[in-house]
């Protein structure tokens, strides 16, 4: 890689279920409803890994953490990041900002969005003010406006340590 920043863009859905844990963005949420899924279904932070993935060049979130391996069940997705980071830091390069979208009807977002930024800056190792962290809701089109499912979309920009 040259010296100069790329881009990675990364989207992830997931299917909302009562009763289910709500992690997202790292941070535990008390939520009537939790995104389903192999790991904890933290669409923030899969979302997070694989846009910094794909600007450092890397290979996708799927193919390094299998949705089949047993090891992968139920695992905390800021696994995930700090694996993310170690490959990341390993090509002597670093997050320089994150910008994500998460929509989704639940849990509502506001109450927790300076603690998901927050944890988003920590396991990125980025100042708070180049994460950002937004919600809409699905304005009850599709899907996503129904309640059943959540999407985020993460694009990093990713450059020389
Ligand atoms: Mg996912």
């Amino acid at each position: 890689m040259n010296d100069l920043p790329r881009i990675g863009l990364g989207i992830d859905v997931h299917r909302l279920e009562a009763g289910r844990p709500c992690v997202l963005a790292g941070v535990a949420i008390d939520s009537p409803v939790g995104p389903v899924g192999h790991s904890d279904g933290d669409a923030v932070l899969h979302a997070a890994c694989d846009a910094v993935l794909s600007a450092a060049g890397l290979d996708d979130l799927g193919s390094l953490f299998s949705d089949q391996a047993a090891e992968n069940k139920d695992r905390a997705s800021s696994e995930f990041c700090t694996e993310t980071m170690r490959l990341v830091s390993d090509r002597q390069l670093q997050v320089w900002s994150l910008d994500i979208v998460l929509e989704t009807d639940a849990p509502k977002l506001a109450p927790h969005r300076a603690a998901m930024r927050a944890r988003l800056a920590e396991l990125f190792a980025l100042p708070a003010d180049r994460v950002n962290l937004k919600g809409k809701t699905g304005e009850r089109v599709g899907p996503i406006g129904r309640g059943e499912a959540m999407r985020a979309t993460a694009v990093a920009l990713v450059g020389p340590a």
